[in-house]
């Protein structure tokens, strides 16, 4: 399934659903996601891989609604996740505790322990002092946990600042050059067993050249690693595959990295992990929304929705790019306009200056690419209740979170 989304005879479907008919019925704004393009893209990293021994642990943090886990834990995926909350999350949606991996710069005593009584797969760990807090949690609990170092393998992933974690300026992983002496020191701590060498250079990479660089490095290191006595049996080379957001973006090939992988790594024995987000359920997902108002400032368009930064703050936080496209297409053209939210803030827009459809008053749009990074983003910012999330399988829908009301706002108050 290439996209999900297309026009049939003017009218914005998902998969066999109409989109106006999810609106209406859900109302705006809404989130919703197509099942066979989420499988789809899980396929497309199980099927890059078969033969070697392999896990993709999808990352939780891009879209962690409890539908989207289960349909991705019964398709044999297992979990990257970034807190005690997201491990929590795969629990409830059914997946297998030792299917997950833990990564995280700041992991707390209470995730550990609770990672560890639930039999995690194992910690990817981002500093010294995270290992030695493991060993003695794992100690006191008579268990041995398994752990992969998170490196930093000083490789420039040529993303946004915000999602670039690869080189050395970034809190992430430990130096490259320092992390063998980290690995001889944890070799003597009771508790744990060292496994692994772990990488995560960055997200939305539109090229796959810089995750190859950083898996010659992990390579590499295994080797040396392995000479001087440390048996490392697995290699977890992150996430980070992009998707492309606008029609002018590269468009990253799931098989042709990983084949590129396959050559690098064949013989070495490793068990091999990967951790993508946002390339399994981006594509997938749209944002719904009702035009409010049109207005003009001077020359300025704008066309007003009742979808904000509080539902999707990618525009604000990174000037991502998301296009907007009218549920129904009409006769009435285009126009370079501002879309924007209700929310009291200048930099509450979803596209600026950009060529639309002229969408009048009442006429719906859809925020395309929008199942990464969205709803797992959102806030109540401006008091507004998060919106619901729809799940399309085929011809049919549900509503896989209802949209919250204004109790849930003050609850815990
Ligand atoms: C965010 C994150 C991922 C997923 O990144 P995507 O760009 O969404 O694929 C994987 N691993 C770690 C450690 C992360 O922090």
């Amino acid at each position: 399934m290439p996209n999900p989304f297309e026009y049939r005879d003017a009218v914005l479907y998902c998969e066999d659903v109409e989109l106006t008919k999810i609106a209406e019925q859900a109302g705006t704004p809404c989130y919703v996601y197509s099942a066979g393009a989420i499988l789809s893209r899980y396929r497309a990293y199980d099927d890059g891989l078969a033969g070697l021994p392999h896990r993709v642990c999808y990352a939780v943090k891009a879209n962690s609604n409890l539908s989207v886990l289960r349909l991705l834990a019964q398709a044999g995926a297992g979990f990257d996740i970034v807190s005690g909350g997201e491990l929590y999350r795969v629990l409830q949606a059914g997946g297998d505790p030792a299917s997950v991996v833990f990564s995280g710069v700041g992991k707390t005593r209470a995730e550990i322990d609770y990672a560890l009584e639930q039999g995690i797969h194992n910690f990817n760990c981002e500093s010294e002092a995270e290992i030695a807090l493991i060993s003695s949690l794992a100690t006191r609990l008579g268990k041995t946990a398994s752990i992969a170092i998170r490196v930093n393998p000083d490789v420039d992933a040529a993303t946004h600042p915000y999602i670039s974690t690869g080189l050395k300026e970034h809190k992430f992983g430990i130096d490259i050059a320092e992390v063998e002496s980290v690995y001889q020191r944890a070799a003597t701590l009771p508790g744990i067993s060292l496994d692994g060498v772990s990488c995560h250079i960055g997200s939305q990479l539109l090229a796959a050249a810089p995750l190859v660089e950083a898996a010659r490095k992990l390579l590499a290191l295994v080797g040396r690693l392995r000479a001087a006595g440390i048996a490392i049996t697995e290699l977890d080379l992150g996430g980070g595959l992009g998707v492309p957001y606008s029609p002018a973006d590269d468009k990253p090939n799931i098989a042709a990295f990983l084949a590129d992988i396959r050559t690098l790594v064949a013989g070495a024995g490793l068990f091999l992990l990967f951790e993508p987000g946002r390339s399994i359920v981006a594509e997938a997902g749209a944002l719904l929304s009702r035009v409010l108002y049109r207005k003009k400032n001077g020359e300025k368009e704008f066309i007003i929705i009742d979808a904000s930064m509080s539902e999707l703050i990618r525009p604000a936080l990174y000037d991502a790019h998301h296009e907007i496209l009218p549920l129904r297409q009409s006769k009435f053209g285009t126009v370079k306009a501002d879309v924007v939210g209700p929310v009291c803030e200048s930099g509450d827009f979803l596209a600026v200056d950009r060529t639309v459809a002229n969408v009048l008053p009442g006429d719906m749009v859809a925020a395309m690419t929008a199942g990464a990074y969205g709803f797992a983003m959102a806030s109540n910012y401006n008091a507004r209740p998060r919106p619901c999330e729809v799940l399309v399988e085929g011809a049919t829908w549900r509503i896989v979170r209802t949209r919250e009301t204004y109790a849930d706002l003050t609850r815990g108050e």
